[in-house]
């Protein structure tokens, strides 16, 4: 069976079950360190989408119709998903017939504050041109704040890799998804 075959055998309410269980027992300490690093995550995507903004990101990107998701099956990590569920919240369910899973009809499903770490720090070429250098150095500030978050959450939770959450859960099998062991 091939990977991408595998991915689609994914039971997602039967994995969001999981998660939530799992969310559930942590300790209060443990939660409260996650809700931080997710609400730093979510802040600083913010920023980061006002910056895309300012360059004219929107409308660049709508004129190229969302070209580089046609890379991204693998972007959306176990964080991204933890921000809603933390939020008691779900996920969208992801559709594998697109070529990134949470590709929508209009764009991306996912907000800017839940949007992937190599989506939401991507600027393309012809997004970079349009940047001062002041703002080349903020972005490059607010990508390096960024990547500490996301690796302080794959470091105590292995899942939560850069990876991505379907490449994680091959790996995990039946085993725990917010487990701290390698
Ligand atoms: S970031 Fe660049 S490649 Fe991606 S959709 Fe926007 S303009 Fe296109
Ligand atoms: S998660 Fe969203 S922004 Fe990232 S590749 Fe997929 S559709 Fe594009």
């Amino acid at each position: 069976m091939s990977k991408e075959q595998k991915i689609t055998l994914i039971d997602w309410p039967t994995l969001l079950q999981k998660l939530r269980v799992e969310l559930d027992a942590l300790d209060g300490t443990d939660r409260q360190w996650l809700r931080d690093r997710l609400d730093s995550i979510a802040a600083i995507q913010l920023e980061l989408d006002d910056l895309f903004r300012l360059v004219g990101g929107l409308q660049v990107c709508a004129e190229c119709d969302g070209a580089c998701c046609g890379c991204g099956r693998h972007h959306v990590t176990l964080t991204n998903l933890l921000g809603y569920l933390i939020a008691g919240e779900d996920p969208p369910s992801p559709d594998f017939t697109r070529t990134c899973p949470y590709l929508g009809k209009g764009g991306c499903v996912l907000p800017v504050a839940r949007r992937p770490y190599n989506c939401i720090t991507f600027f393309c070429e012809q997004l970079e041109e349009n940047l001062s250098e002041e703002k080349r150095q903020q972005l490059c500030f607010m990508d390096q704040q960024l990547r500490r978050e996301y690796q302080a959450l794959a470091e105590r939770y292995p899942a939560a890799s850069l990876r991505g959450i379907w490449i994680a859960l091959e790996r995990i099998g039946d085993g725990e998804i917010l487990s701290t062991k390698q």
